[in-house]
């Protein structure tokens, strides 16, 4: 498809990297989902994009609150992780609804736990490792691979954001 964009990501500086890159062609109100396994990366690509942003400290995944609200660059960022979501009223009863409006950006680990109560990403990222980064001698079995990522967009305001990250 014409708007995705395929990645490689050697290490993790090339990940934070990544963030900071897309974090230039966010707009307020684009909803983007994390894909990928424990240890793909999402949360690295997170904090490259806070930080770049002028985020000091700390990017930890909300593993356990489920979300991190951020307020930087002018920007109402909330960062998700889903991973231990199960309750589907809990949705509602915290207010997370209300986190997606046309003020705010939602990036999103693990959006496959909280099912069709998501509107719909206006990104997707997928990320898993590189098995082919390596040459056979390089390559270990100790997760030393590079990481391949997709981004994929499915809105308009998906595809500005990724026509915009390709042009910069
Ligand atoms: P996730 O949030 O998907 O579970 P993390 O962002 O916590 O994953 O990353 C897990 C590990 O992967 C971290 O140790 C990070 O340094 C490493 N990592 C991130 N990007 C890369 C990359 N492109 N190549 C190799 N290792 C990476
Ligand atoms: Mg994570």
């Amino acid at each position: 498809m014409a708007h995705d964009i395929t990645l490689s990501l050697a290490d993790e500086a090339a990940t934070l990297a990544l963030g900071g890159r897309l974090a230039d062609c966010l707009q307020p109100g684009l909803a983007v989902y994390l894909h990928g396994n424990l240890g793909a990366g999402k949360t690295t690509l997170v904090r490259g994009l806070l930080h770049h942003l002028g985020h000091v400290g700390k990017v930890k995944s909300p593993t356990y609150t489920l979300v991190e609200p951020y307020v930087i660059s002018g920007l109402n960022l909330y960062h998700f992780d889903l991973y231990r979501f199960i309750d589907q009223d809990e949705w509602g009863a915290a207010g997370f609804r209300d986190y997606f409006n046309a003020q705010s950006i939602c990036l999103i680990e693990w959006p496959e736990k909280a099912g069709d109560l998501l509107p719909k990403a206006d990104i997707d990222i997928h990320m898993s490792a590189d098995h082919g980064a390596h040459s056979a001698d390089t390559n270990d079995s100790a997760g030393n691979d590079g990481r391949k990522v997709t981004l994929t967009a499915n809105s308009q305001a998906g595809k500005a954001c990724l026509a915009k990250f390709n042009h910069a």
